[in-house]
């Protein structure tokens, strides 16, 4: 049994190496987390002081819940903490925080809008497969039976209603909402997006709910029978703690510690670089050949000749006719098997075919007659 988050199956979603760092190796590094996690945190805890404290009838001032943020900050900030945007500083950071609690504040004061239920939850919820789901809700409130699970965002783009209905951590919480309190006759997920001062607000049904822990269930059985973890590179890679220890960026990070002369004779920018005057050189001949076959042709074709002859070399060239087949490939596919003449040309989709076979998702006796034999992919991109 293992207890999984919607962080955790999504951090499985986005790369599977960096999952296996953080999940499996459990790897630990220098730098503790990003500018904009650390933010959104210390506004989370700020907001979880502001509603605690109602609990026992004491209105904090908004000043004073931006010394209790400040303090946080301050307390808990450490330099390695990782800020992509190099162009802003901890200090431009720290006060869209003050921003987005004092919007929250003049909005919601004096906070009695629904009755507040839990904060920061934590607890988890068992699986039809026997594994438990992390149920880590910012704000669970209620008015009378209806019940809203309450996310703080702090994110600088502007949460749409599409993803919204599309949502699958606040959602999931709403299983658990709806498990544990039998009155709530509704479970509505509210987005507070701080940086907007706006709600966004959406609902599921209980079949979209059945669907939905089906889909986590099917989600962490992948997760469990993944044996490959590979890279996959995206922008969200700047904002990965493990960037360092990444054989997508291991080497990058390497030469970003030399100097001038240590990069230019480090071995891998030896290669790339000849490799890629290589890869240029070649585009360049392949372009001259093709100018060169047509000089050819039309050598040929003038002097009616069917091999041109060189100093050592001979070429002969030969007309031959291509078949130039429909671009509406699946009308031409039901006119060939309405002929009755699939068998006898359609062939096997080895494109389709291998990735079955790697993935073991075949029939394993067509597995048995093929075997995986390591290879390469190399290309070339910009920097
Ligand atoms: S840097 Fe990118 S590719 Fe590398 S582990 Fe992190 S998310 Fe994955």
């Amino acid at each position: 049994m293992t207890n999984y988050s919607h962080s955790r199956l999504n951090t499985f979603g986005q790369c599977k190496y960096k999952y296996k760092l953080q999940y499996i190796d459990k790897v630990k590094v220098d730098i503790p987390t990003t500018v904009e996690a650390f933010m959104g945190s210390i506004v989370h805890k700020t907001l979880e002081k502001l509603y605690n404290d109602l609990k026992y009838q004491r209105v904090n001032e908004l000043k004073d819940l931006l010394v209790i943020y400040n303090d946080n900050w301050d307390k808990e900030w450490i330099d390695d903490i990782l800020i992509v945007k190099k162009e802003y500083t901890a200090d431009d950071y720290k006060k869209s925080g003050e921003k987005f609690i004092t919007d929250y504040y003049n909005h919601y004061k004096p906070f009695d809008q629904l009755t507040i239920i839990g904060l920061e939850t934590e607890d988890t919820m068992l699986l039809p497969d026997g594994n438990r789901y992390h149920i880590r809700i910012d704000k669970l409130a209620c008015k009378d039976d209806i019940y809203y699970v309450c996310d703080y965002k702090t994110n600088r783009w502007m949460k749409d209603q599409a993803e919204a209905d599309e949502d699958s951590q606040l959602a999931m919480y709403s299983i658990w909402v709806k498990n544990r309190f039998k009155d709530a006759k509704k479970v509505i997920l509210l987005w507070h997006m701080l940086a907007f001062d706006k709600e966004v607000v959406s609902e599921r049904t209980d079949e979209q709910l059945q669907k939905l822990q089906d889909e986590t269930v099917a989600k962490i059985k992948e997760v469990e029978g993944c044996k490959e973890f590979p890279t996959t590179v995206t922008k969200l890679c700047d904002y990965c703690i493990f960037k360092e220890l990444c054989p997508a960026f291991k080497h990058e990070a390497e030469l970003g510690e030399k100097t001038v002369e240590e990069f230019k004779d480090d071995d891998g920018v030896k290669i790339i670089d000849e490799f890629s005057q290589l890869q240029t050189q070649k585009k360049e001949v392949q372009t001259k050949l093709a100018d060169i076959k047509t000089k050819l042709v039309s050598f040929a074709k003038q002097k009616e000749l069917s091999i041109v002859y060189g100093s050592n070399k001979k070429a002969s060239v030969k007309q031959y006719f291509k078949v130039v087949y429909p671009e509406d490939k699946q009308d031409f596919v039901n006119l060939i098997k309405e002929k009755g003449l699939y068998d006898e040309f359609s062939g096997l989709n080895y494109l389709k075919l291998g990735p079955r076979i790697i993935k073991n998702t075949i029939d394993k006796d067509v597995i048995g007659l093929t075997h995986k034999e390591e290879d390469y992919r190399v290309s070339l991109s910009n920097r």
